[in-house]
């Protein structure tokens, strides 16, 4: 018997909720819980399961967390919430004896910073009280880290060097929208770029490194390298790579949308004073802008996500090696009503519970997701709609 509480009612969140009931033998009560409760409940009639339940909670407060958790006593908390909301949510969660997951690592919401710092520093309390924090388990960063341990494990003796590449192929016929919270991509994305070479850390302007890679069942698509979370982890958990590099494509249209959005200042993350009233331009900019949630219905197209690594094999001979997976829009929404950027994050978010609460992934302390044995996560891609495919040998192009 297992109870999770799902917190946030977005995209993510939707897919979380339907994954969940979906496997029934480890998900035996489901809570949903958002701030706003009518979200919950449409989703939850949407899959018309008797074992979901709803609530409301805003997750920047401790003390209704701590209430809420006392309320439903779960085991894990799958948290699909804002990246604002993390260590609210693991403080509730030692308050309260509960397991935490999430897919994106913590960020103060007046500084775009991206940094496990926060994160790892609670992980000597959850060691001591036994619990378990699985961090980053979406798909980039979730399913990117579990491919690169998958890869340590099964076929190099070295690891030199990681690239992860993510490709949305998709088209949803709109001028401009992001396909997650538009507040936290539009933060990630005009950052100063970032990778690592040789221990270091080398910074690049915003999108100023760039090139084209070919993706399978897509050909080729102009990628733009970007600093992403999961490479602090990666470099740290496999220290024999020399460079690890996060690339993701973007299209010209939403290039000249994104630099329109910068140069006239609604890119800014700062208040501005407005008839009065104080307003984040980003903030505001989200509420005009397409919501993710509604994209899903005449989304055409895949994402095709993976790691190129090379190095050297089991036998120490070299070795270049793609690992991916393509995810086709349409069937996503056909299954769960949401596109394939959420579907791509909420089926390995259920995973990772699953993991944990099928005592695969248990080990008490703060952990990103390449710390687990990759293998029954892997196993569980291929059955829960994300299969995974290998190749060897090839022109890695990066
Ligand atoms: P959405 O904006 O669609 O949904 C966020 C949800 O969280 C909303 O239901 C929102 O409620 C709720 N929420 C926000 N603030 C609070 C609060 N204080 N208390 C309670 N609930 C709150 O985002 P997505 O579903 O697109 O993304 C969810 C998460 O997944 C994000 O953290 C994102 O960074 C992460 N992500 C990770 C990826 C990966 O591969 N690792 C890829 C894509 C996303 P309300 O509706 O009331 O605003």
């Amino acid at each position: 018997m297992a109870k999770v509480i799902i917190i946030g009612a977005g995209g993510v969140g939707t897919v979380v909720a339907h994954k969940c009931a979906q496997n029934p033998e480890v998900f035996t009560e489901i809570v949903l819980a958002s701030r706003t409760k009518s979200k919950c409940d449409a989703i939850a009639k949407a899959i018309g399961s008797d074992r979901i339940t709803t609530d409301s909670v805003d997750a920047d407060s401790v003390e209704q967390l701590v209430e809420l958790f006392r309320r439903h006593k779960p085991e894990l908390v799958i948290n699909v919430a804002l990246p604002y909301q993390d260590l609210t949510i693991m403080d509730a969660c030692l308050e309260c004896g509960v397991n935490y997951l999430d897919t994106a690592n913590y960020e103060p919401k007046d500084e775009a910073h991206f940094e496990y710092s926060w994160q790892w520093a609670y992980r000597e309390k959850f060691e001591k009280a036994g619990l378990t924090a699985i961090l980053g388990c979406g798909f980039d960063p979730g399913v990117s880290g579990v491919f690169t341990a998958y890869a340590a494990k099964h076929h190099f003796s070295e690891m030199k060097y990681l690239d992860i590449v993510d490709c949305n192929a998709g088209d949803h016929g709109k001028a401009f929208a992001t396909n997650f919270n538009p507040e936290i991509n539009i933060r990630e994305i005009t950052q100063n770029g970032r990778y690592y070479q040789d221990g270091k850390w080398v910074t690049t302007g915003p999108l100023e490194i760039h090139k084209p890679l070919t993706y399978p069942n897509i050909g080729a698509r102009e990628s733009y390298l970007l600093y992403h979370e999961e490479l602090e982890s990666l470099v740290e958990n496999f220290p024999t790579i020399k460079r690890a590099r996060f690339w993701m494509t973007f299209g010209q249209e939403y290039l000249t949308h994104l630099r329109v959005i910068q140069n006239i200042g609604m890119a800014r993350i700062d208040e501005v004073d407005y008839n009065g009233v104080k307003i984040v331009p980003l903030q505001f900019l989200k509420a005009v802008l397409p919501n993710p949630q509604d994209l899903g219905e005449n989304y055409k197209g895949e994402t095709s996500i993976g790691c190129r690594i090379e190095g050297r094999d089991k036998e120490g001979k070299h070795l270049t090696y793609y690992i991916y997976n393509n995810c086709s829009h349409e069937e996503a929404y056909k299954e769960t009503g949401m596109q394939a950027v959420s579907y791509t994050t909420g089926v390995p978010a259920m995973i990772g519970a699953m993991m944990f609460l099928t005592g695969k992934w248990n080990m008490p302390g703060v952990h990103n997701v390449e710390e687990f044995d990759p293998d029954p996560f892997m196993a569980q891609l291929k059955v829960q709609g994300l299969p995974w495919h290998e190749q060897f040998n090839l022109d890695l192009e990066v």
